[in-house]
C-alpha cells in the first residue's frame, strides 16, 4: 500500500510539473497574440474598418481570457508541485487595498455598486508576500462585484485579532447555497452558469484563494445566505515566513 501511495504522490507531481512546463510555453505565444492584436487595434498601422475592429477585439478579450486561464492553472499546479515560493516583506495594508480598488474601480462604478475599504485603526504594516495578498485580495473583490447585482454594496475590510490580519469581503449579492459552499473551493466550479456566463470567469479564483492562505499558515472561511449576499473571512498571519514549498 505504502509503494501504491508513493507511485501515485509520484504520478501526480509528474503530472503538475507537466502542466506547470505547458502552461509555460504557452504563455509566450499567447502573449505575442495579444501584443500584435493591441498594437493593430491601436491603429498606428493603418486605419482599421469597424468589422476588423471588432475581430481584432475579439482576439484580444479572447486572449486575455485563456492568459489568465494559463496564469491560474500555473499557479495552480505550482503548488500542487510543491514549487510555490513565499517572499515576505514590510508592506501597507492601505496601499494594497487602494492598489486593487484602482484596478477594479472601473468594473464597479460601471455596474453602479459601491464598494467600501476599510482599515481598523492602529494597522499600518504586515510581512508578508506581497503579490499574494494583492492576488487573494483582487480574487475575492473581484467576485463580490461580479456576483452581486447593479446598485449593490460590498464591504472590504481589514482587523487586527491576535497575531492575524482578518481581511472581510462582504457582499449584497446572489449569495450561494451551504451546499455549493462545499464546492466553490474545487478547481473549475461555477455554481450559477446563468451569471458566470454573464461575466467572465474559469471557475480557479477560489481554488488559487484557498491554496494559498493555507500555505500562508492562515484560514478562509465563507458565510452566505442565498439571496442576501456573502461574506469572505480570510486570517493572515501579520508576520509571515518565507516559504520555499518543496511538498504539500
Ligand atoms: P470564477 O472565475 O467563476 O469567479 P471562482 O473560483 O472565483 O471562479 O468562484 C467559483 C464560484 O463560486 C463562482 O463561479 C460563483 O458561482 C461562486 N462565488 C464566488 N464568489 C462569490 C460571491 N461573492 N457571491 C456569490 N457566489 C460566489
Amino acid at each position: 500500500m505504502l509503494q501504491a501511495k508513493i507511485l501515485a504522490e509520484n504520478a501526480n507531481r509528474s503530472k503538475s510539473e507537466f502542466l506547470s512546463n505547458m502552461s509555460h510555453e504557452l504563455r509566450t505565444p499567447l502573449n505575442s497574440v495579444i501584443g500584435f492584436a493591441d498594437l493593430l487595434r491601436e491603429e498606428s498601422f493603418g486605419p482599421l474598418n469597424e468589422k476588423q475592429r471588432k475581430f481584432i477585439d475579439n482576439i484580444s478579450t479572447s486572449g486575455k481570457h485563456l492568459l489568465r486561464l494559463i496564469n491560474e492553472i500555473l499557479d495552480l499546479s505550482k503548488i500542487e508541485a510543491g514549487k510555490m515560493e513565499f517572499k515576505c516583506m514590510e508592506f501597507s495594508v492601505k496601499e494594497k487595498f487602494d492598489e486593487v480598488r484602482n484596478i477594479l474601480f472601473p468594473v464597479f462604478s460601471k455596474k453602479k455598486i459601491k464598494v467600501e475599504f476599510e482599515i481598523e485603526e492602529g494597522i499600518t504594516t504586515i510581512y508578508s508576500d506581497e503579490g499574494k495578498f494583492v492576488q487573494i485580495l483582487y480574487n475575492l473583490v473581484s467576485n463580490a462585484i461580479k456576483f452581486t447585482e447593479e446598485s449593490g454594496r460590498v464591504r472590504v475590510s481589514a482587523r487586527k485579532t491576535e497575531d492575524m490580519l482578518q481581511l472581510s469581503v462582504k457582499d449584497t449579492g446572489i449569495g450561494i447555497t451551504e451546499e455549493d459552499l462545499m464546492r466553490i473551493f474545487h478547481p473549475f466550479v461555477q455554481v450559477d452558469s446563468f451569471s458566470t456566463r454573464k461575466h467572465e470567469g474559469t471557475g480557479l479564483g477560489l481554488a488559487l484563494v484557498d491554496q494559498m492562505v493555507k500555505l500562508m499558515d492562515g484560514e478562509i472561511h465563507v458565510f452566505s445566505q442565498p439571496g442576501i449576499g456573502s461574506e469572505f473571512i480570510c486570517m493572515i498571519p501579520l508576520i509571515g515566513h518565507d516559504r520555499e514549498q518543496k511538498r504539500l
